[in-house]
């Protein structure tokens, strides 16, 4: 079964539609790129997922229809979306930041996934104290993308990830990414400029046209086509 399921899903902001009639699908474990052109409707479409526009249609995790669903009930089914470039709390610490991330969870279990983390970010671990806001465009990336892990997602959403990283950190994060859903299994729907890299650790991608979403295709083989190539990985 599918983790994430769209079917015929419009949304937009009051006056008509930017999504039409959107269907796509994330399986478990799986990540899936979505490309499209600067006001294609990309981020409308993260969140009609996320819950934060209207949206008609079909929205299912796993069997369970989420389409009228509140944002904060979608979190707590599992779907999270990663907050957008800074945003985590500035003046809060790192720690903070990660336990804030924990804060719908009622098990026992926080302590354990903060040494997890910390583990896996060791540059957090060591400005565990400091407040976010002073780190760096990489570090507050990371430290965005952990405290979503505090929730313990089972998709996880994330627009533009790399907006202001450079391309070292950029390659960084998507090696993150890839080893995030290989050690949970975790299934990533992910919207990226920098196509290629998101291309290389993706299964399947759709592209995103005017609010309209063509049938997903392989990664591998949308890296390889010329027409590709031109209009969304500089040529
Ligand atoms: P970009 O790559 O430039 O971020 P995008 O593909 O993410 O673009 P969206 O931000 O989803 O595109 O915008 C799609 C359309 O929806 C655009 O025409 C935009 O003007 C419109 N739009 C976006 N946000 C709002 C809003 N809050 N209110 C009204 N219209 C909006």
């Amino acid at each position: 079964m599918s983790a994430l399921v769209l079917e015929d899903v419009c949304a937009g902001y009051g006056a008509g539609d930017v999504l039409g009639d959107v269907g796509l699908r994330v399986d478990p474990g799986e990540i899936v790129v979505i490309l499209g052109a600067n006001g294609a409707g990309k981020t409308t479409l993260m969140r009609a997922i996320s819950g934060t526009i209207a949206r008609r249609g079909t929205v299912r995790l796993g069997d369970r229809d989420l389409v009228r669903a509140k944002p904060d009930q979608i979190v707590r089914a599992g779907v999270v979306q990663v907050p957008q470039g800074r945003g985590t709390i500035a003046d809060l610490s790192v720690e903070d930041n990660l336990r804030l991330g924990a804060y719908i969870r009622r098990d026992k279990e926080v302590a354990k996934d903060l040494a997890h983390w910390y583990d896996v970010y060791p540059r957090l671990a060591e400005r565990r104290k400091q407040k976010a806001g002073f780190l760096s465009g990489g570090e507050q990336q990371m430290l965005a993308i952990a405290r979503t892990l505090m929730t313990r997602p089972r998709v996880l959403l994330c627009d533009e990830p790399s907006l202001g990283l450079s391309p070292r950190l950029t390659s960084e994060l998507f090696a993150s990414l890839a080893s995030l859903n290989k050690e949970l299994d975790l299934s990533i729907l992910v919207v990226e400029q920098n196509a290629m890299v998101a291309l290389a650790i993706a299964s399947r991608a759709y592209l995103l046209e005017a609010g309209r979403l063509a049938p997903s295709r392989d990664a591998a083989e949308l890296m390889s086509d010329d027409a590709i190539k031109t209009a969304y990985l500089g040529g």
